[in-house]
């Protein structure tokens, strides 16, 4: 079992048959169990198995605390909401109205994943207004038996949010740690439409200010550096930004741009890792997004 303190777990969702590439949180206590991020639709069976695994089921769930609405994230909670209609759904009241009417999400999410959509990801469902306990960041929450101090932590996604249980030490940031898979690479995953490095640097320090022991991201599991861990990730994310500026300024169409710079970030995720864990990463931060993500924070940049 995959255990971070007594009560406190992860079930790996093993998407697209990759180890590592996203996980859901499970906080258990007597009477209620709550997840962190349930992942999306498509891995709602391996959650299950998961559970199972360790002594629970799905309709235990009482709570389900979104980082962020992104579907490899949140994808599953609407399918959820339905099949347990007792589950309060913690979100941003930016991400809010997009889980009650996903309509403009899915459009834009098919407009980066074309016809992979159900492939991908299954079924979206809408999440009733009544299910759902909106946060702006700042409010403590409780949660299977635990208190959650909850952040405003955007910079990945405007609507990002992360969790502090300061009994056990650990801070659940989603996105806002980056992806490190099996000790690799940090890297930011920066997909569009709302990358932001000034709001993601503020954000980073939001999450130190708490003193974590040890931070959990989705992508993949937790780490007991957090500071280095977030260091590395601000300079990774300067690097990264650095490479896609650099190809922008350069002549070619977005497309030869585009497979420049995926050639540049493959080299440099390749110098220290395996072809299994670069897998991973492709499937938790397609290297399109990453450049699609900061292309448009330059230009947004440039035009202001
Ligand atoms: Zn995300």
């Amino acid at each position: 079992m995959n255990t971070l303190a007594p009560g406190l777990s992860w079930v790996d969702l093993l998407f697209l048959g990759r180890r590592h590439a996203i996980a859901t949180v499970v906080i258990r206590d007597a009477g209620s169990v709550a997840l962190i991020d349930p992942g999306p639709a498509r891995c709602l069976d391996t959650l299950d198995l998961g559970m199972q695994a360790q002594g629970l089921r799905l309709s235990d769930v009482t709570d389900l605390l979104l980082t962020h609405i992104h579907l490899d994230h949140a994808g599953a909670t609407g399918t959820l909401v339905r099949m347990h209609p007792k589950i309060r759904v913690v979100v941003h009241e930016r991400g809010a109205p997009h889980m009650a009417d996903p309509s403009k999400l899915l459009a834009s999410a098919t407009r980066l994943y074309g016809d992979r959509m159900d492939e991908l990801w299954g079924a979206f469902e809408p999440v009733p207004e009544r299910n759902m306990l909106v946060v702006a960041g700042g409010e403590q929450i409780e949660a299977a038996g635990r208190t959650f101090e909850i952040a405003h932590t955007p910079g990945h996604a405007s609507h990002h949010v992360s969790y502090f249980d300061r009994s056990s030490g650990v801070a659940f940031v989603g996105d806002t740690g980056g992806v490190c898979i099996d000790g690799g690479y940090i890297l930011p995953p920066t997909p569009p439409p709302d990358i932001d490095i000034e709001a993601w640097r503020s954000s980073v320090a939001r999450i130190e200010a708490w003193s974590p022991a040890a931070i959990f991201m989705t992508h993949f599991g937790p780490v007991s550096n957090p500071r280095t861990h977030l260091m590395t990730l601000l300079h990774n994310l300067d690097t990264v930004a650095g490479l896609v500026r650099t190809r922008l300024s350069e002549a070619g169409t977005d497309e030869e741009q585009s497979r420049r710079f995926a050639d540049d970030l493959r080299r440099e995720l390749r110098t220290n890792m395996t072809e299994a864990q670069v897998a991973s990463y492709m499937a938790a931060a397609p290297l399109e997004l990453v450049w699609l993500g900061l292309a448009r924070y330059w230009r947004k940049k440039v035009a202001r």
